[in-house]
């Protein structure tokens, strides 16, 4: 990893570190007509897909925004106005997924799950069989709130033959996954990819996406016509982020270079296990059981001894170049430290360090 130094670390789900090459590669501005932008549009256009290994199957549709953003314009476009989708919340990120649909006016069967209760696939399946006009199943991979992994293979055989759209997020490019069986697999530049923010991706069936004409009800998140432009002029039709567009092709360079998917999992997964391990002997624990726990984000219980303040602790940690994150857990208090991003396992020694003596003063 390149890093300048005195920089911050972010141990977040995002935004988080990148790497020094990733950022250099925006510093170059490019005409959204160029060629050399059209060029970088397509070429990372084609990465994403082969990455995913849907190559002949699936396109990448890329759009403008966070990810929340690919959440909805995927929703929009692919659940036809009198669809319906069920959607597994067990958390914050299966729930916005649900809101998600319900504000734009699509049926949603919740099929709701405790935080940290087991996920039976078999419920899925018997939720279809009852309710035959159920069109779609969404799903998210790692619910970030937790940090749990879910069992995707699972959770696509009970899915059946219905469309599954995956909010692959916080898991794409470090946690391999069976593409070619969703319709759609929804990320990010800046989360296992480790680009820079503010673009937003999704691989989609290309059947699906022939049949979805006027389905989105918007001009701007309607994946349909994104791609359709795209392929006719090999242009976005509004002004493209382009130096995140670049820096994400950079940061497909990098990933390749470390060995795709399955080193940035293991680098991940080493981080996880010496923060864990770390902030155990600290006297902290994890909300997840280690079988559940994703090598992506990790949830902590706050601390009931004490007078503990997540406030100070994080400005404490914040005063010594570390960013962590605040708990999204909806009945108990919890704070979250991420794996992702250009971070290894001698930043989360660091990171301990700092925890240790933040531990002392708040
Ligand atoms: C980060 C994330 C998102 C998108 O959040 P944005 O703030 O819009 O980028 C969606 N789903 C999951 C699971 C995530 O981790």
């Amino acid at each position: 990893m390149t890093r300048a130094p005195g920089e911050r670390l972010l141990f977040t789900p995002g935004p988080l570190t990148t790497d020094r090459r990733t950022r250099d590669a925006m510093m170059v501005d490019r005409g959204s007509r160029d060629d050399d932008f059209i060029a970088i549009t397509a070429r990372v256009r084609r990465r994403l897909v082969d990455l995913a290994g849907v190559s002949s199957s699936h396109t990448c549709v890329p759009i403008q925004g966070s990810g929340t953003f690919a959440v909805e314009a995927t929703l929009r476009t692919l659940v036809p106005r009198e669809g319906s989708i069920a959607v597994l919340v067990d958390g914050a990120y299966g729930a916005r997924m649900a809101e998600i649909a319900r504000t734009i006016g699509r049926r949603v069967v919740a099929w709701e799950v405790g935080e940290t209760d087991p996920i039976r696939p078999q419920e899925l399946a018997d939720l279809l069989a009852c309710d035959p006009s159920i069109t779609h199943v969404g799903l998210v991979h790692c619910e970030t709130s937790t940090g749990r992994l879910h069992d995707l293979d699972a959770l696509l055989d009970a899915a059946g033959d219905r469309a599954v759209i995956v909010d692959a997020m916080s898991s794409f490019g470090a946690i391999a996954l069976d593409a070619g069986r969703c319709d759609a697999i929804v990320a990010s530049a800046n989360k296992c990819l480790e680009g820079a923010p503010g673009l937003a991706y999704a691989l989609v069936r290309t059947s699906a996406l022939e049949r979805a004409r006027g389905n989105a009800g918007s001009i701007v998140l309607d994946l349909e016509d994104q791609w359709r432009a795209m392929e006719r002029t090999g242009q976005w039709r509004f002004t493209p982020p382009t130096h995140v567009v670049a820096a994400l092709d950079a940061a497909l360079d990098l990933h390749a270079r470390e060995g795709g998917v399955a080193a940035r999992r293991s680098r991940y997964a080493e981080s996880q296990r010496a923060l864990v391990l770390g902030m155990r002997e600290l006297g902290f624990r994890t909300v997840l059981p280690e079988s559940e726990q994703s090598p992506i984000i990790v949830a902590f219980d706050e601390p009931t001894e004490g007078a503990f303040s997540f406030e100070r602790f994080h400005r404490a940690l914040r005063e010594d170049g570390f960013v962590i994150y605040p708990g999204k857990l909806t009945k108990r208090a919890s704070f979250r430290i991420g794996c992702i991003g250009a971070i290894d396992r001698s930043d989360i020694e660091a990171l301990l360090a700092s925890v240790a003596r933040a531990r002392q003063s708040v």
